[in-house]
């Protein structure tokens, strides 16, 4: 890091930059206290540093034209790239593969997810002009403001639940739900709670959305909108959970001393948001519609499929490693649960291919990967990554447990160590490494948090199952049914 220079407001962004950028007034609470500066508090300095250091990659001479693009002589994260060919596509993908592979897909809140998201929304602004034509100019400039400055976001798109039967019914509790409570000739004022922005502490700019489930009644119109702030700005407030990265070091907890992305839950004290920065207003119906029919959805899930084929190929790697360290590896059964991995790995790049090789223009003239491969891989994952963390435990048994710390290769019990740990394949100290490694990914709390968000972030498996359901093509296939049982 320090070795790149740039200019503010010039494209992609050094990490030195984006560390001076988080060092403003943000209102972040963790620990019981307020966190003064997140580049230097315990717990998210590391996770800080660590998006700062990816953040210098993209001025690596020979990973530049992979992860940015020229534009009028300037230099732009591929994330924005507004894809006008399947060759485009392919570069997107590329560029989110190759982010991905910097932490091996366990820093999954990369910038470019949501860079993903405000290209798609710019690219078909004329969606939202159907709300107010000023909304698609807002979201043109807010795209332009976020790809020469490189910010990094965060997004809410979630009301806390008050009561389960109210949400059944699609309807939100005023008592915690974020609403509008004042509209003045300046924006808007907002009041409540969102959750849940991962990376929250870390991001520059937050985005507001409507959840994409909202019921057309009047009940619910205070709470539709959409827009994005300043983390910084004036009421806005972050409260994070627990920290993962207890200050341990590489070796003893590989990923949670480098990759910890906290989540936050926002509360919204009274907060001003200008018109220009207002995107969606008091529109259920087309809230609804938002995510889908600017592709939005789509370009999301483009980067987050990169992402797990990354996540998956280098748990497939981390299971070969931990059988081969005692043999295990000859062994059919362990074998067949390996090959379980494989597989999954192997059906995402499949998805993968599919989806940029069928890319087509939508009606924006930008270039969609192809949806239901895609949405295959962002339904099946959440159930698949479980089993994937189920194995590492069922290969690693007791070794995950046999885990004596770096400290203990240069005290008293050195010896033992040294003798007690090695296997027929790896010395006492890689075994060790390897197995705490597996322990971060499969047991430590920074993993159970990495299976959780594997389960969740995307939205709730039902709703996303039932969506899916709604769009596949079925009527073909029940009309072989049909045939078949009206046949002679
Ligand atoms: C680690 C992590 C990171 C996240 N990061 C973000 C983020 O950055 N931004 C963001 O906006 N969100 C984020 N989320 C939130 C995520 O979108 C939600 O967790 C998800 O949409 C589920 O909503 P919920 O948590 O309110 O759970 P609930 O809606 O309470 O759902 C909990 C369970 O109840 C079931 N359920 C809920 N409603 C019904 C119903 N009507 N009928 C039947 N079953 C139902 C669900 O299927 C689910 O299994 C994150 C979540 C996690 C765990």
């Amino acid at each position: 890091m320090g070795t790149v220079s740039n200019e503010l407001g010039n494209g992609i962004r050094t990490g030195e930059q984006y560390l001076e950028g988080l060092r403003d007034d943000r209102d972040v609470w963790m620990h019981g206290e307020k966190v003064k500066d997140v580049t230097a508090y315990p717990g998210l300095s590391r996770g800080a540093k660590t998006l700062a250091e990816f953040l210098d990659k993209q001025f690596d001479p020979e990973l530049q034209d992979l992860v940015s693009y020229e534009e009028d002589g300037k230099r732009f994260a591929t994330s924005h790239l507004i894809p006008k060919s399947v060759d485009d596509v392919k570069k997107r993908g590329a560029a989110f593969y190759e982010w991905a592979t910097w932490s091996n897909g366990m820093f999954g809140r990369t910038p470019d997810y949501k860079n993903a998201s405000v290209m798609a929304f710019a690219a078909s602004a004329d969606f939202l002009a159907e709300g107010k034509p000023e909304f698609a100019e807002n979201m043109r400039n807010y795209y332009q403001y976020v790809k020469t400055n490189d910010k990094v976001l965060t997004h809410t798109l979630i009301n806390p639940t008050y009561n389960h039967a109210q949400a059944k019914e699609g309807k939100y509790d005023a008592k915690v739900a974020l609403q509008v409570v004042k509209e003045t000739d300046a924006g808007i004022v907002v009041n409540g709670a969102r959750l849940l922005a991962t990376l929250g502490p870390h991001a520059d700019e937050i985005e507001v959305f409507p959840s994409s489930l909202l019921t057309a009644s009047e009940d619910n119109v205070p709470f539709t909108f959409a827009f994005a702030i300043p983390i910084d700005t004036q009421g806005l407030r972050l409260i994070c959970r627990d920290t993962y990265d207890h200050g341990k070091s590489h070796f003893d907890a590989p990923l949670s001393s480098r990759y910890e992305e906290m989540d936050s839950v926002v509360v919204f004290d009274n907060v001003f948001v200008p018109w220009e920065r207002i995107f969606m207003y008091r529109e259920p119906l087309l809230c609804n519609r938002a995510f889908s029919e600017t592709g939005a959805i789509v370009h999301m899930m483009h980067q987050v499929v990169c992402g797990k084929l990354a996540k998956v190929e280098f748990i497939v790697g981390l299971l070969c490693a931990m059988a081969k360290a005692t043999g295990k590896d000859k062994d059919m059964n362990v074998k067949g649960m390996i090959a379980e991995a494989m597989w999954t790995a192997e059906s995402i790049r499949a998805f993968q291919f599919q989806a940029e090789a069928l890319a087509e223009a939508d009606k924006f003239g930008t270039f969609l990967p192809q949806r239901r491969p895609l949405d295959t891989s962002r339904n099946t994952v959440p159930k698949l990554y479980p089993r994937l963390i189920e194995i590492i435990q069922l290969l690693g048994s007791s070794s995950l447990m046999a885990t004596p710390t770096e400290a203990d290769f240069s005290n008293g019990i050195v010896g033992d160590v040294e003798k007690y740990f090695q296997t027929v394949n790896l010395s006492s100290k890689d075994r060790v490494g390897l197995f705490r490694l597996a322990h971060d990914v499969a047991v430590s709390g920074f993993g159970s948090r990495q299976v959780l968000y594997e389960r969740f972030f995307f939205g709730p498996q039902n709703v996303m199952a039932s969506i899916y359901y709604d769009l596949y093509n079925k009527d073909e296939m029940i009309a072989r049914v049909e045939t078949l049982l009206n046949s002679e």
